[in-house]
């Protein structure tokens, strides 16, 4: 089981840019060195629950993977049942139809009653925003990266719900179950313009600040957070978001955060207030052989 929750932090109603919002190594660096943010500097590796583990009872069973990039046939291990899947995107490389379908069908042969699905920077046709840019360039002519893209159907990207249907799929938005309030959304730090790339600082603080800050459980993102399972190698420097930390840990306090995208820094942390999973189910040389992880959350009562 994991931790109890131990340090306080004082929750806000507002979080605003941070002066190192382009800085997350430097961000993490300077909290523990100053009194008014010391406390939120605790990074502490969790053991993981044992997959062979029983669910304990009054529980909600959830099974977390992300990143599988198209290799979920390839998984060296099997997902294990629970009755909540959370998938945190990265589930094609390029966000092809055929590979959509092909996770779809996939979705289909896993035992659980509810499966949950964000999106990541690969699934790119998940995007309106970058498919309107590929639609509009072809168009004009121009030349466009992923213009390949423009042959998937407006029928389909309009509506990736349909295609995606053994699972619900969310983006910046709030799902129920079992009582157990989750929110999910896909942007993250601009790296190379793919999908749901946003720059650091004011924009993707405005993404952030449609979490609602009352309640919810299980925060579901493709990217981490600065300072907690967002190391990248090989100069193992700090790439999570400095306002994704900031909401986490001063407005939203999920009791859980679970993302992927750096492969990287697979693995369960907490700073002794929030739980941290970093679920990506490929590492650094892209092969599908990480383990899912579970949350066993308590069932809150009449749900
Ligand atoms: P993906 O392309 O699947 O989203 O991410 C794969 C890898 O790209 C990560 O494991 C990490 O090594 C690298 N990466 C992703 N985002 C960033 C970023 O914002 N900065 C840096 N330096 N590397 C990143
Ligand atoms: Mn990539
Ligand atoms: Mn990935
Ligand atoms: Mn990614």
């Amino acid at each position: 089981m994991f931790e109890q929750q131990k340090v306080h932090i004082e929750k806000v109603d507002e979080i605003t840019v941070s002066p190192l919002s382009n800085k997350p190594q430097e961000f993490v660096r300077l909290l523990p060195l100053h009194e008014e943010t010391k406390h939120r500097s605790i990074q502490r590796r969790i053991k993981p629950i044992s997959l062979d583990e029983d669910k304990p009872e009054g529980h909600t069973r959830f099974v977390c993977i992300s990143d599988t990039h198209a290799r979920h046939r390839d998984l060296i291990y099997n997902v294990p049942d629970g009755d909540v899947l959370l998938h945190c995107g990265d589930f094609t490389n390029l966000g092809k139809l055929e590979e959509v379908i092909d996770f779809n069908d996939w979705l289909a042969t896993l035992p659980h009653k509810h499966k949950i699905v964000i999106a990541g920077n690969h699934d790119l046709s998940f995007d309106p925003r970058l498919m309107e840019d590929i639609r509009k360039t072809k168009r004009e002519g121009g030349y466009r990266r992923f213009q390949f893209l423009d042959q998937i159907s407006e029928k389909y990207t309009d509506d990736w719900q349909s295609v995606l249907s053994n699972c619900t799929y969310i983006q910046d938005t709030e799902l129920k179950v079992n009582g157990i309030r989750i929110y999910g959304t896909a942007w993250n730090p601009w790296f190379g313009g793919w999908a749901f790339n946003m720059k650091r600082g004011q924009p993707l603080l405005d993404k952030w600040n449609k979490i609602p800050g009352d309640g919810i459980d299980i925060l579901m993102t493709h990217s981490p957070p600065a300072g907690q399972l967002d190391v990248v190698q090989p100069r193992s420097e700090r790439v999570g978001c400095v306002e994704l930390m900031n909401t986490v840990q001063l407005r939203v306090q999920p009791k859980y955060h679970v993302f992927g995208h750096i492969h990287e820094s697979y693995g369960i942390s907490t700073d002794g207030c929030h739980t941290f999973i970093n679920c990506t189910t490929v590492n650094k040389e892209l092969a599908p052989s990480n383990k899912a992880v579970y949350i066993d959350f308590p069932t809150p009562e009449g749900a």
